[in-house]
């Protein structure tokens, strides 16, 4: 399996010269399992689902949970926008097309998601469901601001877990067990150590509760992405060079798991 770090920063997207090498586009993941050319899941819409190739995306798009730094991109992606697109946009919550169109639609945003120019579902994400090339369990995991869930993939005879928006130093049990026997955590690392108290009041995770984390979960790959905003290229240098047992997403980077 392939993984394809289309976005890499929380929050809000990073622009600028000095943010140029780690990459300034929002959460998004394209999976790639082994033999195919295209790929069929795609996890998060934040605006580097704009990095997706341009060709008809057809698939499913797995949303962790609704924050605008994982949908913006949605309706701006060549690929996901087209005529012949075939897309399941899986939606955390009960009725998941109605918490899709609040954000969607006018006046926050001149189209709903069925105004998409191709073949478009909505459905609710958890629980266990096996696709042709993939199988997918999600499961709710501890943040804040509404319903965000984390993500197994599972491929090619390897297990990855999905958490860009986890504080699990608040407490999370079902993303322990989500993470059982995985290969690859990719996991929120927005703060840093001495920025704790910010992590905790927004629900996120510093890099050491990152790394208890996987420990706890026995995982010994761990790629940390989600980066917070203002994260200079030069800082992210230093933070990963403090880090040399942990990887750290970088927009453009194809990881093989
Ligand atoms: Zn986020
Ligand atoms: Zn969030």
């Amino acid at each position: 399996m392939k993984l394809h770090f289309l976005g890499v920063r929380g929050s809000t997207p990073a622009p600028g010269a000095e943010f140029t090498r780690w990459g300034g586009h929002t959460s998004c993941v394209a999976v790639l399992p082994d033999g195919l050319s295209a790929p069929p899941l795609v996890l998060d819409a934040g605006t580097g689902i704009r990095n997706l190739a341009p060709a008809p995306f057809r698939g499913v798009i797995a949303l962790s949970h609704l924050h605008w730094d994982h949908v913006q991109g949605l309706p701006f992606s060549r690929a996901v926008d087209h005529p012949e697109a075939s897309l399941e946009l899986v939606v955390p919550g009960p009725e998941p097309l109605e918490l899709l169109t609040r954000a969607f639609s006018p006046p926050h945003f001149p189209i709903e998601p069925q105004g998409l120019r191709g073949a478009v579902s909505v459905t609710s994400s958890g629980g266990s469901r096996n696709e042709e090339s993939f199988v997918l369990r999600q499961a709710e995991v501890t943040h804040k601001g509404g319903i965000t869930v984390g993500t197994r993939v599972e491929c090619d005879g390897v297990a990855v877990v999905y958490l860009p928006d986890h504080a699990p130093q608040l407490g999370s049990s079902a993303a322990e067990e989500l993470c059982r026997g995985a290969d690859l955590i990719v996991h929120d690392g927005q703060f840093l150590p001495e920025e704790q108290a910010l992590a905790d009041d927004y629900g996120h995770a510093t890099i050491t509760d990152a790394v208890a984390f996987a420990e706890r979960c026995g995982v010994a790959r761990l790629l940390l992405t989600h980066h917070a905003p203002n994260r200079t290229d030069d800082q992210l240098d230093a933070v990963a060079k403090e880090w040399p047992d942990v990887v750290f997403a970088r927009e453009g980077d194809t990881v093989t798991v």
